[in-house]
C-alpha cells in the first residue's frame, strides 16, 4: 500500500495467473497451454515479419487480421474485434458492453478474472450457482432474470475450470429470452469439442463470442484474442480500445495470428491429439479412484474422495509436476489438470499411483 496509489488501485484484488515457473525440468500442467507447438506456417510468418519494418507502427485497426477471422467464420470484418489476448478483449467487453448499473450474471464457479474486471470497473454482479453436477443450467439464468433485468450475462463455454460444455440449443434458448442485454460466450476452449455460438451471430444482435489463440492455436506467448458479434457491439469495443491503446496487435503478432488462423489443418490435428489424450487420461485417473467431470476442454477437473486435493497437488509438485488447485469454496477438493502429451500424462498417472499407494 502506498499513499501515492489512487483509491481505485487501493481497492483492487488483482487476478492471479497460474504459475510460470523459471525451472525448465517440469511437467507443466497448470495453465492450459498447448503441449504441441504452433503452426509451422505461423512461425515462418513471424520470422518473415521480423524485419526492418518493425520501426513502423502496426496497422491500428488490424484490418488484415479481421478479414482473416471473418473469412474463417463466414462473417464480415466489421463483425470482428481483435485484442492483446482475449483477456484484453474481455476487459473492454466489461467496460464497454456490460451495463454498470444493473448486476451482470455469471456462474459461481467460473473464470476468476470476471469478478476482477467487475471490481476494476465498478460493475455490480450476481453469481448464479452451477447445479449439483457442476453444470450451467440456463433455467437458473432465466429465473435470475425474472422481471428484474440484468446488465449482461457472461460464461465460458466450455466452462472453466470445470470443462463442462453447454449445447448450442441452450445458448439459443437463453438468447431468445434475454434480449435486452449482451450475452457473452467466452469460447477460449471451444476447439476441443464444443459447438461454437459464432454461427448464431447473424441472428442475435446481443450475442458476443470471444476466442483466443492461446489454447488450440498453441500461441499463448503471442497474445492474440478476438471477439465476434453485431457491428454495433464491435463499434462499442473499438471505442474503448481507441481510448486505451491504439496498437494492441504488434506486427509479429499480426503476421503469426493470420497464418495460424488460416492453418485449419494444424488446429484440427492438435485438437484431435488433445481430445484423444484427454479421454485416455480420464479413464486412467478414474481407474485410480478419481471422479472426473466430463470435459470438452484441454484440461480436466477431477477429485479423489479419499485424498485432499491440496495434498495431492503438493505431492505432485515434489515430483516436478505442476497442476492447478483453487482454494475456493465448492472446488477446493478438485484439481484442474491441463492435458499434456501422452508421455506427460503417463508420468502424471505414474506419480499419482505412487502418491496414492
Ligand atoms: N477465458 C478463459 C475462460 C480462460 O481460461 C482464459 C485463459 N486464462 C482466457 C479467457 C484468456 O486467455 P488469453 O488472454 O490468453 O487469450
Amino acid at each position: 500500500m502506498s499513499r501515492f496509489w489512487s483509491k481505485t488501485v487501493q481497492q483492487l484484488t488483482p487476478y492471479v495467473p497460474g504459475e510460470q515457473p523459471k525451472l525448465t525440468q517440469l511437467i507443466k500442467l497448470n495453465t492450459n497451454e498447448s503441449p504441441y507447438g504452433p503452426s509451422p506456417k505461423a512461425l515462418a510468418a513471424i520470422q518473415e515479419a521480423n524485419s526492418d519494418l518493425l520501426r513502423l507502427y502496426p496497422d491500428p485497426n488490424s484490418d488484415a487480421l479481421k478479414q482473416c477471422i471473418a473469412r474463417n467464420y463466414q462473417l464480415t470484418a466489421n463483425q470482428v474485434f481483435v485484442g492483446n489476448g482475449s483477456d484484453e478483449v474481455l476487459a473492454h467487453v466489461f467496460l464497454g458492453l456490460l451495463k454498470h448499473d444493473q448486476p451482470i450474471l455469471f456462474p459461481d464457479i467460473t473464470y476468476s478474472f470476471y469478478p476482477v474486471y467487475c471490481k476494476l470497473y465498478d460493475i455490480a454482479y450476481q453469481t448464479v450457482p452451477l447445479n449439483h453436477e457442476f453444470a450451467i443450467d440456463i433455467a437458473d439464468y432465466l429465473k435470475a432474470l425474472d422481471g428484474k433485468g440484468n446488465g449482461g450475462i457472461i460464461f465460458p463455454n466450455p466452462n472453466a475450470p470445470t470443462g463442462r460444455a453447454l449445447p448450442l440449443a441452450d445458448i439459443r434458448a437463453l438468447l431468445e429470452k434475454n434480449t435486452d442485454s449482451v450475452v457473452v460466450v467466452d469460447e477460449a476452449y471451444v476447439d476441443f469439442g464444443t459447438e461454437s455460438a459464432s454461427t448464431l451471430i447473424n441472428q442475435y444482435p446481443n450475442l458476443l463470442v470471444s476466442h483466443t489463440l492461446s489454447k488450440s492455436r498453441a500461441l499463448a506467448g503471442l497474445r492474440v484474442g478476438y471477439a465476434m458479434g453485431h457491428p454495433d457491439l464491435i463499434e462499442g469495443l473499438e471505442r474503448v480500445k481507441n481510448s486505451f491503446n491504439s496498437y494492441p496487435i504488434d506486427r509479429l503478432a499480426m503476421a503469426g495470428a493470420i497464418a495460424a488462423i488460416d492453418d485449419g489443418a494444424h488446429l484440427a490435428s492438435i485438437s484431435a491429439a488433445v481430445i484423444k489424450s484427454r479421454e485416455a487420461l480420464v479413464s486412467d485417473l478414474n481407474a485410480l479412484g478419481f471422479q472426473t467431470i466430463p470435459s470438452q476442454a484441454n484440461f480436466i477437473f477431477t477429485h479423489h474422495p479419499q485424498h485432499e486435493a491440496a495434498t495431492l497437488a503438493q505431492a505432485l509438485r515434489e515430483r516436478h509436476i505442476i497442476v492447478r488447485h483453487f482454494k475456493q469454496a465448492r472446488i477446493d477438493q478438485y484439481l484442474r489438470i491441463t492435458i499434456g502429451t501422452d508421455e506427460q500424462c503417463a508420468a502424471l498417472v505414474k506419480a499419482l499411483k505412487e502418491i496414492l499407494a
